[in-house]
């Protein structure tokens, strides 16, 4: 369904809805409890609505009680990139998608363990996809010996 390749202005314009190309391209946000997975429990695999690139999982999302669909951790350390987000006259941590660099959301430290962290993402960046749930491509079961400390190789 997309070849990865950069798109144009007007192709994200036309390949997107108004809101997501705000939210994507423009780095707005949704407003709290109006996106569609904010409350959503099923599994899956939350998939960048740009791109394609699976971002999250299910089973990293947690009920922040914010509105927006919250994860403690990405579905892969490459997944997702982060930068320092001087607007609003605030610092936050902004977290885009490494592929296509489309905006998902903000980064806040005040998560559940394991991490720790939260990543606060919008509804409209998102595509849960439900094909994959039965975990054949995603074998969560890590060995025990590597939790603790996350090398950034
Ligand atoms: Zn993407």
């Amino acid at each position: 369904m997309d070849d990865g390749s950069p798109k144009t202005d007007a192709e994200w314009r036309e390949f997107l809805s108004g809101e997501e190309y705000r939210v994507l391209r423009e780095h707005d946000t949704e407003p709290a409890f109006s996106g569609k997975y904010w409350d959503e429990k099923q599994p899956g695999i939350y998939r960048c609505r740009g791109c394609g690139s699976p971002l999250f999982t299910a089973a990293a999302k947690y009920d922040s009680g914010t509105g927006w669909p919250s994860f403690y951790e990405p579905a892969d350390n490459g997944a997702v990139e982060t930068e320092t987000d001087n607007s609003l006259s605030m610092t936050r941590t902004e977290v885009h998608c490494s592929r296509c660099r489309g905006h998902l959301g903000h980064l806040f430290p005040d998560g559940p363990q394991p991490t720790g962290l939260r990543y606060c993402v919008n509804s409209c960046s998102l595509q849960l996809d439900q094909t994959e749930a039965s975990g054949d491509s995603l074998s969560g079961d890590e060995p025990n010996s590597v939790s603790g400390e996350v090398s950034d190789g």
